[in-house]
């Protein structure tokens, strides 16, 4: 079953890519190195992009930072985004130095009259804002309305600040409605995408470390990409920023939003009839499909009664007994090897696909 139809938004260019329009989602990061640092972020962006980041934020704090952008728009591999908190002065200096997209949150850039002069100046650059309202920082006024942090109250203050924007006919606008709350930030992309036809970039804000971070963005931002929500992704997590270009990708395929970029492990979760210690099979097995380049789904399963047929779908899968293993193909037993040389046998599975072609020669995957 595929997700439902793409809601249609707005297209809006960013340096090479559209986001919204019925694009492609477009996966995000943010660099957690020193923007100032040259060298190093461009390191950090290069790590990005072969992970299959396609465009990336870095933080502009402060001047020095500001200064290293237009270096970082020269030699980065991928389209920056300018993040901007405070100092309206720092995001005019991103679009001069030729930053295809500014993020800033309305709530603290000092008011409305500066959005506009942003708006106008982002229209001269042909660069793109995100409006990027965040839980945090949401007017007391409609907290008091709402009777705390809503998803109405969130929309309600994405639609504020976007009045302002259109007063100025810009209208290269990517939204975001940020919280930590994984229903309320649902609930508020649903609600904003029946108000608004600008492409929406989907996070759920801190989400946390790895595995409890990876949970939030996937049920968060799953849910809504499911329901043809969603433009753009982040997934937010206190991990090296790889991590989240990883679970963001992992996201969009298990969705089918994103052909399958390399081999998909699947596993039984065992039960009384497993006849092998699957969990260290399973570690195996997943570093062997690390150099596999092939979008290839393997399968490895607790019993040899139950297992090739539970695991129908899989290309290949393998299973152990008490002193043989099986070679399975879609369900059918095609070899029974020794114990000892069953991750060989897989071995060798994997590589007879590189001599007939069936899901092609490229060489271009990557580990999952
Ligand atoms: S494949 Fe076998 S061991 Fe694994 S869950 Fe199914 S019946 Fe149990």
């Amino acid at each position: 079953m595929e997700p439902a139809a793409r809601r249609r938004t707005l297209a809006v260019k960013v340096g090479p890519l559209t986001i919204g329009g019925g694009a492609p989602v477009v996966i995000q990061s943010m660099t957690n190195t020193r923007s100032s640092d040259i060298d190093a972020t461009l390191e950090q962006i290069r790590l990005l992009a072969a992970a299959g980041c396609e465009l990336v934020r870095v933080a502009v704090p402060d001047e020095t930072a500001a200064a290293a952008l237009a270096e970082l728009v020269k030699k980065s591999p991928l389209p920056l985004v300018a993040d901007i908190h405070f100092d309206i002065r720092l995001a005019y200096r991103a679009l001069e130095a030729g930053v295809p997209k500014v993020r800033i949150n309305p709530g603290n850039i000092g008011g409305r009259e500066k959005l506009r002069e942003l708006c106008r100046r982002a229209e001269d650059c042909g660069a793109a804002l995100r409006i990027g309202v965040n839980a945090g920082s949401l007017d007391r006024r409609l907290l008091k309305k709402h009777g705390g942090i809503t998803a109405a109250a969130l929309v309600e203050s994405a639609l504020e600040y976007l009045d302002e924007v259109e007063a100025t006919g810009f209208r290269a606008i990517v939204v975001s409605l940020k919280a930590s709350d994984v229903p309320t930030t649902i609930e508020a992309y649903r609600l904003m995408s029946r108000k608004a036809r600008y492409p929406l970039h989907l996070g759920v804000t801190a989400a946390g470390p790895l595995d409890i971070g990876t949970i939030k963005g996937a049920v968060g931002i799953g849910t809504l990409l499911a329901e043809g929500i969603g433009d753009t992704i982040r997934v937010s997590l206190t991990a090296p920023p790889v991590e989240e270009v990883r679970v963001a990708r992992q996201i969009l395929e298990v969705l089918h939003l994103r052909p399958q970029g390399g081999p998909e492990l699947i596993s039984c979760p065992t039960c009384g009839r497993c006849t092998v210690d699957l969990v260290p099979l399973v570690e195996e097995v997943s570093r062997l499909l690390r150099g596999c380049p092939h979008p290839v789904k393997v399968a490895v399963m607790g019993c040899a009664v139950n297992g090739p047929g539970e695991a129908r779908e899989a290309d290949i899968g393998i299973t152990a007994g008490r002193r043989r293993g099986l070679i399975f193909r879609r369900g059918k037993v095609v070899r029974t090897v020794p114990q000892e040389r069953l991750l060989e046998a897989l071995q060798e599975e994997l590589d007879a696909l590189d001599l007939s072609g069936e899901f092609g020669n490229a060489g271009g995957g990557e580990d999952k």
